[in-house]
C-alpha cells in the first residue's frame, strides 16, 4: 500500500471506524443526493481520464453507500455496483488521505474472496478517496485490471487530482439542483399568484348574493375590443328584467327573505339561458341577460319562460316580473341598444307590471 497525501483544510474529528464517525460520513453522501442517480458526461470523462492516465482497463467512481457501494460512472467495468462487504473502495475510504493501492488482489487474505476477484479477475486495484466538502471520504475514483502492476508517482498523484475533480464536480452538481429547486420554486409562488389574482378577478366579477356576473364584468366585456366588434357585426338580444314591488316584499318579509327572492330569481334565470349567453346582476333588483346570435322570437321565449317560473316559485307570495327586450343588430351600438331595452322596461311597469315589452312595441 502506497499513500499520496490529499490536501484537504478540513479534518473530521473522530475515529474513522466509530459507529458515530459512520453515521457523520453517511450524512456527508447522502447530502449529495446523487445515489441511484442517472450517468453524467462530465463523471464519465473523470473515470474515463483516470484509466487512461493510470493505462488500465477498467475505473470506476464509487460511492460507499451504507451496505453497497454503487458507482456512479463506470469505464469498462459491467457491475453496477457490488456489497459493501465485497468492497475494494469501503477499504479505500478509512485511510482518507491516502491511495489504496493493491498490487495483487488474489495474494490479499482481505480481498482474495471478494466475487470481483473471483469471478471478473480482478488483480490490481488503486482508489483515491473522494472527500466531501467537509472532509469525509463517501466514496473513491479507482482504477482496476486483470493483472498485477503498480501505479508510478505521477499515477497515483493523477488519481488523488481527479479525486479532488469528482469533490469539485459534486459541489458544482448540487449548487446547479439547488438554483434549479429555487428556479422552480419561483415559478411556483409566481403560478400560485397569479391563481389567486385570477380567483380575485373572478370574485370581483360576480355578485356575491345571486353568483351573477356584475356590473364590473360587464365594464370588462363592453370593453373587449373583439366583444364590441363582435357586437357591430352581428345580431343579438337583451332583456332587462326588474322584480315588481321589490320594495314592497323587502318592507313585509323583511330584508333577508328579500335576499332570498333575489337569488331565487337568478337562479331562475341561470337555468333558463344558454350557455354563451350572459346574465348579470345590473342594479339592486335588475338582471340584464345578453343573449347572443337569438332570433327575437327565441328572446321572447325565453323571457316567457323566465316569467312563468318565477310565478312558480313558492316563496309565500306571489312574485312577478317585468322585462324589456331590444334587439341588437350589425351596425347599431351596443349602448343606444341598451336604452331600448330600459324604455320597453319602462313601459312594462307603466302598463301594468307583470309582462313583457318590446322596443317594436
Ligand atoms: P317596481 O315594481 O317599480 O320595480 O318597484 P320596486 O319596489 O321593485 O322598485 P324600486 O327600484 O323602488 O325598489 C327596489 C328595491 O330593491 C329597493 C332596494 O332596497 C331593494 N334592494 C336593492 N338591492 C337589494 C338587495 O341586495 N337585497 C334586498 N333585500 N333588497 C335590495
Ligand atoms: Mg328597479
Ligand atoms: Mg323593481
Amino acid at each position: 500500500m502506497i499513500s499520496a497525501a490529499q490536501k484537504n483544510p478540513i479534518d473530521p474529528a473522530g475515529d474513522v471506524a466509530s459507529d458515530d464517525y459512520e453515521r457523520r460520513r453517511q450524512a456527508a453522501l447522502d447530502r449529495y443526493r446523487i445515489l441511484d442517480t442517472d450517468a453524467e458526461v462530465a463523471f464519465d470523462d473523470l473515470a474515463k481520464l483516470a484509466s487512461t492516465i493510470c493505462g488500465t482497463s477498467s475505473a470506476v467512481i464509487s460511492l460507499v453507500d451504507r451496505d453497497r457501494q454503487w458507482f456512479k460512472a463506470r469505464v469498462g467495468c459491467a457491475r453496477t455496483g457490488t456489497a459493501r462487504s465485497e468492497s475494494l473502495c469501503d477499504h479505500a475510504i478509512r485511510s482518507p488521505r491516502s491511495v489504496m493501492e493493491v498490487r495483487d488482489l488474489r495474494r490479499d487474505p482481505r480481498f482474495a474472496g471478494f466475487a470481483s476477484v473471483r469471478e471478473d479477475g480482478t488483480v490490481f486495484y488503486a482508489g483515491a478517496p473522494i472527500l466531501s466538502a467537509d472532509g469525509y471520504p463517501i466514496g473513491t475514483i479507482c482504477v482496476f485490471d486483470a493483472s498485477p502492476r503498480t501505479l508510478d508517482d505521477g499515477q497515483r498523484q493523477a488519481l488523488a487530482a481527479l479525486a479532488r475533480q469528482v469533490q469539485h464536480l459534486m459541489a458544482l452538481r448540487n449548487l446547479l439542483g439547488e438554483q434549479d429547486s429555487q428556479i422552480r420554486d419561483a415559478e411556483r409562488d409566481r403560478d400560485e399568484l397569479e391563481r389567486k389574482h385570477e380567483n380575485l378577478r373572478q370574485l370581483a366579477r360576480h355578485d356575491p348574493l345571486t353568483g351573477l356576473l356584475n356590473r364590473v364584468a360587464l365594464n370588462e366585456l363592453m370593453s373587449r375590443p373583439d366583444v364590441r366588434d363582435w357586437m357591430r357585426q352581428n345580431d343579438y338580444g337583451l332583456l332587462l328584467l326588474d322584480i315588481d314591488h321589490f320594495k314592497k316584499i323587502n318592507d313585509r318579509y323583511g330584508h333577508l327573505h328579500g335576499d332570498e327572492v333575489l337569488r331565487a330569481v337568478a337562479d331562475v334565470v341561470r337555468a333558463s339561458i344558454r350557455t354563451g349567453d350572459f346574465a348579470l346582476r345590473y342594479g339592486g333588483e335588475e338582471v340584464l341577460i345578453i343573449l347572443p346570435s337569438t332570433p327575437s322570437a327565441g328572446i321572447r321565449e325565453v323571457a316567457h319562460r323566465i316569467r312563468r317560473r318565477i310565478g312558480g316559485l313558492q316563496l309565500g307570495h306571489p312574485l312577478t316580473v317585468s322585462m324589456g327586450m331590444a334587439m341588437g343588430n350589425a351596425g347599431s351600438d351596443p349602448r343606444e341598444v341598451f336604452k331600448r331595452a330600459d324604455q320597453a322596461l319602462y313601459r312594462a311597469k307603466a302598463w301594468g307590471r307583470d309582462q313583457l315589452a318590446s322596443d317594436t312595441d
